[in-house]
């Protein structure tokens, strides 16, 4: 078809004469024909369009691509016909608009891009213009000619790149910012470790300007030895592996240590795999390091002295056990303070804490150097003495102790006095382990609390003890038989009415005649009795020896003031007698005693750890009349604020407390005690009352009663009964 572009209806209108048929089929060109062949090659196969028009723009010749561009398929159709035949109207309007331009100026348009034309298949293409006015052999203009090429895939290429080239550089720069703008220090090494960027972190965290840093090496920066070292071995790794790594580092700078997670990342050529430079991009985990460090100090140092807690102290104790290895050179001294709970209770947590805080102070100060002082809890502390020349190296350093808890302390704006029990336990080589030697010296600390002396004090833990098991299976026995063999007795100490020395009472106090022992004290059996659950008997017999002996002496004295008697009460019997409101109640009516005369001495311990029985009892009781006193007051672990809650008639405060009286300025809690308890409408006895003064300090604090060696010793029952018969003896004040 495109073979009759030139022949077919529109020959008629040939305007030049050059053109001849092409019959000849010789291998020598027809000259005459030339110029139509080259035409007719030219519009039939050139792949770009080619057209001619006329002065109104219609089209004279196409080639076949243009006739194929524009969807007229055979050329000859175009001829005669204008762009808008195959364009909108907006282009063919510009098409015309530039071919009249043309015409009128003579002169060409090339590369004019026309974009945006559609082509049949409505892609959207582009195409790479040149037109030139069309002139006749006289220079006559004519009409205009033009090549349009498809320039869509390229410009497409293009524009491509040019978006590529675009988000790159966004990109870029949106890294850039990141980089600058992240709180995390980065920089950029090259091959001769010398830092070639640094973000503003970076700068900020080292404290070196830009100058000082870039171009240099680490070391020329000035960091230490050590940094150096690490930093440069890091890059070097990365040069040599071409893998990145990462570091835990830490550096000095601005006079803090700072602590880095740095990771050094290769940067590669794209061309020869070689790693062109490093980049380093570091994490400051110095806060989260503090914080970390904070946590495990807070895991093994107590908030409030900054001792360590029990935790580092039982590790350390293991640790130590190790380095004595056999040597026996260690000791453990745990301590517990005196009273201390009266003190928390009566003044307030916060002079309880501050006190800790001081007492933890002077410990520090009263041990050797290198020893250890731990909080175990509460009022507990713990020494442990390592390297130690002898044993008495270790009651050295619990002398030391005692005497520097023995100035008072002033918390807030009280002078209390302190003192402290020491248990010490010494190791026995690697058999000894952290438990032991705490359990012995906590063994040891209560020995030395339950000791006579009044101002604490300090024991050994002894090995011998553990004999004393077997021993109290055979106590066990022997106290069975004393009961059957009425080895018991009772001893009764007079109850004075601190004002005028009158005896208002008498606490019955057991004694057991130990055939071969010899008088044995109350501390020397109740203990087993209590745990082999013989106490129970045996208290009944007190309660019903108690109260035969009280009638007794109402005989004896028709006319005589009528004495209230105290009984000990052991935990054991109000938690596991079933039977003792009975026992009381029978012992009363036997005797024929009003409920009224009888008084139940239980301890604090026993009040506040009461079972259900024994609440029933508690509850019981006193409805019936049966007095309760709360004995040893002071010593056991109840508070203040729970005295309320325990329906007693009488407090007796301890004789650690009386003893501390005046010598030892020991007042703030007596004065304490005595007032609540006088709010509470009960009466208090002050035990242990030795010396006249005092008897007149307790009298100026306003307690009730007292008894104790200044008034009389425990008597036996006729040496009672004398007393009361001597009418001067019955008042008992020196
Ligand atoms: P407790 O009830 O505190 O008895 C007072 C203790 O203090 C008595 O010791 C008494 O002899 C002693 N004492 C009295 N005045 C003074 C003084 O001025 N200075 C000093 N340093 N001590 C003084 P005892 O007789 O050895 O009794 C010890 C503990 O045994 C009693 O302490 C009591 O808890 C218990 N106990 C005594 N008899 C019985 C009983 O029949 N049954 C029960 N369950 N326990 C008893
Ligand atoms: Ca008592
Ligand atoms: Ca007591």
């Amino acid at each position: 078809m495109a073979a009759d572009t030139g022949d077919g209806e529109a020959g008629a209108r040939r305007a030049d004469a050059a053109a001849a048929p092409g019959e000849a089929r010789e291998p020598a060109v027809d000259e005459s024909e030339l110029d139509r062949i080259c035409l007719h090659n030219l519009l039939s196969a050139s792949a770009d369009n080619i057209y001619f028009k006329d002065r109104d723009s219609n089209f004279l010749r196409a080639s076949a691509s243009a006739a194929a561009y524009t969807g007229a398929k055979d050329p000859a159709t175009m001829i005669g016909r204008p762009a808008s035949a195959y364009f909108t109207e907006e282009q063919a309007a510009a098409t015309v608009e530039i071919e009249q331009m043309i015409m009128r100026t003579g002169t060409a348009v090339t590369d004019h891009e026309e974009s945006h034309m559609r082509s049949p298949t409505g892609d959207e293409v582009c195409l790479s213009t040149s037109k030139q006015p069309l002139r006749d052999f006289d220079g006559r203009i004519i009409g205009t000619f033009g090549i349009s090429r498809d320039i869509t895939a390229r410009k497409n290429a293009e524009s491509e790149l040019v978006a590529r080239t675009a988000e790159l550089d966004r990109v870029g720069r949106e890294l850039r910012m990141l980089i600058d703008t992240s709180p995390d220090p980065m920089s950029r090494f090259d091959r001769e470790l010398r830092c070639s960027y640094a973000n503003p972190a970076a700068a900020e965290l080292t404290g070196l300007s830009l100058d000082a840093i870039l171009g240099h090496t680490i070391g020329e920066m000035g960091f230490s030895a050590q940094f150096t070292r690490d930093w440069d071995d890091a890059l070097r790794e990365v040069l040599e592996t071409g893998a990145g790594v990462e570091r835990e580092l830490s550096l000095l700078a601005g006079g803090r240590e700072i602590f880095l997670n740095t990771r050094f990342v290769p940067e590669v050529t794209e061309e020869e795999g070689r790693v062109r430079s490093i980049l380093t991009v570091s994490r400051d985990l110095t806060e989260r390091r503090r914080i970390e460090q904070a946590l495990a100090e807070r895991a093994v140092r107590d908030p409030l002295t900054g001792l360590p807690n029990r935790t580092l102290l039982v590790s350390r104790i293991k640790q130590a056990i190790e380095l004595d290895a056999d040597r026996g050179r260690l000791a453990l001294l745990f301590l517990d303070l005196d009273r201390f709970k009266l003190v928390n209770d009566g003044l307030g947590h916060a002079v309880g804490d501050e006190l800790l805080t001081a007492v933890a102070g002077r410990l520090r100060q009263a041990v050797r150097r290198g020893d250890l002082v731990a909080r175990f809890g509460g009022d507990e502390f713990v020494v442990l003495c390592e390297n130690l020349e002898d044993q008495r190296e270790a009651a050295v350093v619990a002398e030391h102790v005692c005497q520097s808890l023995t100035p008072p302390f002033s918390c807030a704006g009280k002078q209390v006095h302190m003192s402290a029990s020491i248990g010490i336990a010494l190791s026995e080589g690697r058999s000894s382990t952290a438990d032991s030697l705490l359990r012995d010296a906590d063994a040891a600390m209560y020995e030395a609390k339950a000791s006579e002396s009044a101002t604490g004090g300090y024991r050994f833990f002894a090995p011998a003890a553990r004999k004393t098991v077997v021993r109290r299976v055979d106590l066990e026995h022997e106290l069975r038989r004393a009961g059957e063999q009425s080895e018991f007795e009772l001893v009764y100490q007079p109850v004075v009415e601190l004002a005028d020395g009158r005896v208002t009472g008498a606490e019955a106090l057991i004694r057991w005649r130990h055939p071969e022992r010899g008088l044995l004290p109350p501390a020397e059996f109740i203990g087993i009795a209590e745990d082999s659950g013989l106490v129970i008997p045996i208290g009944r017999w007190a309660l019903e020896t108690a109260c035969r002996q009280l009638a007794e002496w109402d005989r004896a004295q028709p006319t005589g003031r009528r004495l209230n008697m105290a009984v000990n009460l052991s935990p054991r019997q109000l938690s596991h007698d079933p039977d003792l409101v009975d026992a009381v109640a029978n012992a009363l009516s036997r005797n024929a005693l009003p409920s009224s005369r009888l008084c139940l001495e239980v301890t604090e311990t026993a009040v506040h750890r009461a079972s259900p029985l024994a609440r029933s009892s508690l509850e019981t009781l006193p409805a019936a009349g049966v007095q309760f006193a709360l004995d040893d007051y002071g010593t056991g672990f109840s508070s203040l604020a729970h005295l309320r809650d325990v329906p007693v008639a009488a407090l007796k405060v301890d004789r650690l407390f009386v003893a501390g009286l005046g010598a030892r300025g020991d007042d703030a809690i007596v004065v304490a005690v005595i007032t609540l308890a006088h709010a509470l409408g009960m009466k208090v006895v002050a035990e242990g009352v030795e010396t006249a003064q005092q008897r007149a300090r307790l009298l100026e604090l306003g307690c009730d009663y007292g008894q104790g060696f200044l008034f009389s010793l425990p008597l036996e029952p006729e040496a009672f009964s004398s007393l009361l018969d001597d009418p001067a003896g019955a008042c008992l004040n020196p």
